[in-house]
């Protein structure tokens, strides 16, 4: 699983931290652009990586090699979104590098602003809304610039450009419609349906032992010529093989240059899984990689995540390369090591209570270089492998994205805090504790919330029990846990906060970002679908709700605009305890009904005025939604034998020439 930055608590910070103020950045840090584009409602960013000139050759080498054999994959990302994707996206590359006409018109800035978009989804399809994009340039101005380029599009990526009724949505989750039928992603052919495909899983997991595989993770399910279900598998001889084996070639390259055994084993075992396909290969290599934790230099790489796949099967390419940020990383593990005590006086029901927590390994690193999945929107921080056997018997690897959240931070202004904030000491705890408040708050909630509780002997699991209500449930779980603890004493104690104060200014980011701020993500009259923002309304409404006769949490209005004042610290912190208590039931005994009621009375609906409030204070601050990140690229410095002697590390500053670069030297499909 992995989490985003959905909406900013957008204050500046100034950044004290010395381990990460990178000195040997050559560009000097008040003068390095964060933000170097904008377009639809999408900003790029630029991410720094503070530690990289301070590896040693070997290490420098297997960052190259692991960031280069994760761009070998791009394109497979592009394809899995949807069939048409990298026909259209050549053909749009290709009228950016041949057109010789006007570019000064408004039709042509339209153009390049899809393209963008394109680029930015890996496909037509909105990364995170997952609707269609409108071209805003009609279809005659798109054939005069595919005949002045001399390219030529196919009639059905053509109408999956302008024909808005057709594969609309990339996943579309609306329980009335075929999951699969209405959804556009191509994890399977178009003609499998929903029904098909489960039973074609729940067949295959019949005989599913205590560690059964990802049934389905790593292939497409097509019907051959007979109707009968066969799968597509991802591998060296199969689908995708042309760039398997340019991911091969540069992962056999890391294993010469790896920082010890097993990390050389579980990269071994990653080849193995490619140039096979087999998904017991895939569980081996991730019980290698996670006791892999000795090196200074991780990744995560492979068909991973199952978001994209309206049935959970479907694993998305993806790749991470990751240096530890050793002294952010120390911090973290004081909140393993005591993992146990939090369990022990969480306010959950004491048969809920795990009697021996298994400790989550959790790191802060710095991002080097991202692919597929997580680029050029990316996590900010990760928690795999997702197979819940190796999870509890060999434990997981939970990571922050250090230096994607300090860019997030940076290239941010305070105005969203301002706007929406109460009064002036929730603007100044904001600055003060703002960052690092958010920082742990994501920790406890990776560390600490997802790894707390158990359910109850003979219930199903969640995906079972709960169903489509499972992922908004977790989250609300995970942050409800944060948010109970934020306020502990303990967190001051064990040296993670300086002071109480730091985690009020969380409450107040929460309580608004939950009630207000992140409705400026949905356009007017949209229900809220995705779970984390379903979460994190469920939990600041009921809360607002369940202390509005003591005043725990007031409504003010000022001036026509809404504000949310908390009033009582404590007594809202006993309120997120009860709900904690009550989600933690939910889990433990799989009451859907409940479930159901609790999502659907008050995470999904939006009061239509607030929205519109909403929607019109964040405008005038002109603060794009979305953002998403160029990588560095990773130079190596080669003698006259071809030897590499050093790798520089730049940092590009055009979106466009990084997505043109990278679609010239890594399409291999
Ligand atoms: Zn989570």
């Amino acid at each position: 699983m992995k989490w985003y930055i959905l909406f900013l608590s957008a204050f500046l910070t100034l950044y004290s931290c010395t381990s990460n103020t990178p000195e040997e950045i050559s560009d000097p840090e008040e003068e390095f652009a964060w933000e170097i584009d904008r377009f639809a409602d999408v900003r790029i960013l630029r991410y720094q990586v503070p530690g990289f000139d301070r590896l040693t050759l070997d290490q420098k080498k297997l960052v190259y090699y692991l960031t280069q054999a994760g761009l070998a994959g791009r394109d497979i990302m592009y394809d899995m979104n949807y069939r048409h994707n990298l026909e259209i996206r050549k053909v749009l590359e290709a009228i950016i590098l041949n057109y010789e006409g006007d570019k000064s018109v408004d039709a042509w800035q339209d153009f390049m602003t899809y393209a963008k978009r394109v680029w930015f989804a890996s496909g037509i399809h909105h990364h995170y809304s997952m609707q269609k994009f409108k071209p805003g340039f009609k279809v005659a101005y798109f054939d005069s610039l595919c005949d002045a380029a001399g390219v030529s599009i196919s009639d059905d990526a053509k109408k999956a450009i302008f024909d808005p009724s057709y594969d609309n949505k990339k996943v579309n989750l609306d329980p009335s419609r075929d999951l699969l039928l209405a959804s556009a992603v191509n994890f399977y052919a178009p003609d499998v349906s929903a029904q098909e495909a489960s039973d074609f899983y729940t067949q295959k997991s019949q005989h599913d032992g205590p560690e059964p595989v990802s049934h389905g993770l790593n292939s497409r399910l097509v019907k051959d010529t007979n109707g009968e279900l066969i799968e597509e598998v991802y591998s060296l001889n199969g689908k995708y093989g042309d760039a398997i084996a340019q991911i091969i070639s540069w992962l056999e390259k890391a294993v010469s240059v790896a920082e010890n055994q097993p990390q050389a084993e579980a990269l071994r075992l990653l080849i193995e899984y490619y140039k096979t396909g087999d998904l017991v290969t895939w569980d081996a290599y991730n019980v290698a990689w996670v006791k892999a934790t000795e090196g200074d230099i991780d990744y995560i790489n492979g068909f991973v995540e199952v978001y994209n796949d309206p049935l959970g099967f479907k694993g998305s390419y993806e790749n991470i390369v990751e240096i530890t940020d050793f002294e952010a990383s120390a911090r973290m593990q004081v909140l393993s090591e005591n993992a146990q005590w939090f369990e022990d006086n969480s306010p959950i029901m004491e048969e809920h209570k795990k009697p021996n927590v298994i400790g989550v390994s959790y790191k802060v690193v710095n991002v080097a270089g991202e692919s597929g999945d997580a680029s050029p929107s990316t996590p900010i921080g990760v928690n795999l492998p997702n197979a819940n056997w190796i999870r509890s018997k060999h434990g997981s690897k939970s990571v922050s994205l250090g230096n994607i959240i300090n860019a997030y931070d940076k290239a941010s202004g305070p105005g969203l805090t301002q706007e929406f904030a109460h009064d002036q000491e929730e603007i100044d705890r904001a600055k003060k504790y703002g960052e690092i408040a958010d920082k742990l708050s994501t920790a406890l909630h990776e560390v600490i919330g997802h790894a707390s509780g158990q359910i109850e002997p003979g219930v199903g699991s969640p995906s079972e029990t709960l169903k489509n209500y499972r992922s908004t449930l977790e989250e609300a779980r995970a942050d409800i846990i944060a948010l109970y603890y934020i306020l502990d004493p303990k967190i001051v104690e064990l040296g993670l906060l300086p002071s109480i104060d730091a985690g009020k200014a969380e409450y107040d980011s929460f309580i608004s970002n939950g009630l207000l701020k992140q409705l400026r993500r949905l356009s007017p009259g949209e229900d809220i679908e995705e779970s984390h923002m379903r979460n994190r309304q469920l939990i600041a409404a009921w809360a607002y709700e369940k202390g509005k006769d003591d005043e725990v949490i007031v409504q003010v209005e000022r001036d026509g605009k809404i504000y949310y004042d908390i009033r009582d610290y404590q007594k809202l912190r006993l309120i997120f305890g009860e709900l904690l208590r009550e989600i933690q039931r939910i889990k433990s005994q799989g009451d859907y009904d409940a479930c159901r009621e609790l999502v659907e009375t008050y995470a999904v609906k939006v009061d239509p005025a607030v929205h519109q409030q909403v929607l019109d204070r964040t405008r005038v601050l002109d603060i794009p939604p979305y953002g998403g990140f160029v990588n560095p690229k990773l130079v190596p410095d080669k003698d006259q034998n071809d030897n590499i002697t050093d790798i520089r590390i730049t940092y590009p500053d055009s979106f466009i020439k990084q997505m043109l670069e990278y679609s010239e030297h890594y399409s291999f499909l």
